[in-house]
């Protein structure tokens, strides 16, 4: 009965923020963030149909997915890592993910390129960008971004598709959004990965590709 009740309420919710995706003018990408999230809510996001997922740590995103994808069943799934990464687990990263969001210092392009090279596998990327200038947050600050980009692109060879950005809490999300779409047409940049379940609708009414929504598909997060 629990499972069964699971089930249809993420459904339903996956529904609901699709609707918003489709209704927008460009093509919106719904992320479903899985981090701390169990394994039966998992199962019934992509028995819902849902492809495309986010996690923000390498070993958790190992536990939550090692196993589905080894499987095969769902050989068009999709991780996004949206969490900050740390250059020894470079490795790890780009043998599970499919798409890296947190590109945000030299020395872990460097180790991205490295190690894509190694595997072959040559990930879009995507910089983060601290459009709050807060300094307890990654990312980069947006005076930079255009020699970070150049570094990026040129120097190390890492396909940048686009840039994402985490809001600071205490400000309205909208300017920041604006901001990250601004900077992304002047660098000719497709891709914004903004918005999350507090705020995802006036990130597509600002242009975004992408939208990682957590909570509002499958409930309040375990608590770390
Ligand atoms: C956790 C997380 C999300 C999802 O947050 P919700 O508010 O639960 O939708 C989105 N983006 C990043 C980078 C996250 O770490």
């Amino acid at each position: 009965m629990f499972k069964v009740m699971v089930m249809s309420e993420i459904a339903k919710n996956i529904k609901a923020v699709r609707i918003v995706c489709d209704a927008a003018p460009q093509p919106v990408e719904l992320v479903a963030v899985s981090k701390r999230q169990s394994q039966e809510k998992i199962l019934a996001a992509l028995e819902a149909g849902q492809r495309v997922f986010g996690e923000n740590k390498v070993q958790e995103a190992y536990e939550h997915w090692q196993t589905i994808k080894d499987n095969g069943a769902y050989p068009d799934l999709m991780l996004h890592l949206i969490g900050p990464l740390q250059t020894n687990k470079a490795k790890d990263a780009i043998a599970l993910f499919d798409v890296i969001e947190t590109v945000d210092r030299e020395k872990l392009a460097r180790s991205l390129a490295k190690e894509m090279k190694k595997q072959g596998r040559h990930l879009p990327c995507y910089i983060q960008v601290n459009t709050g200038e807060e300094v307890q947050k990654a990312g980069i600050f947006p005076d930079d971004l255009t020699d970070f980009y150049v570094f990026c692109q040129d120097e190390c060879g890492l396909n940048i598709v686009g840039l994402m950005c985490i809001p600071p809490v205490d400000e309205p999300a909208a300017m920041h959004f604006g901001l990250l779409s601004n900077l992304a047409s002047n660098l000719g940049l497709q891709k914004l990965s903004m918005g999350m379940s507090g705020d995802y609708e006036i990130a597509i009414e600002l242009g975004a590709t992408n939208v990682r929504v957590g909570s509002g598909i499958f409930g309040v997060r375990d608590s770390l």
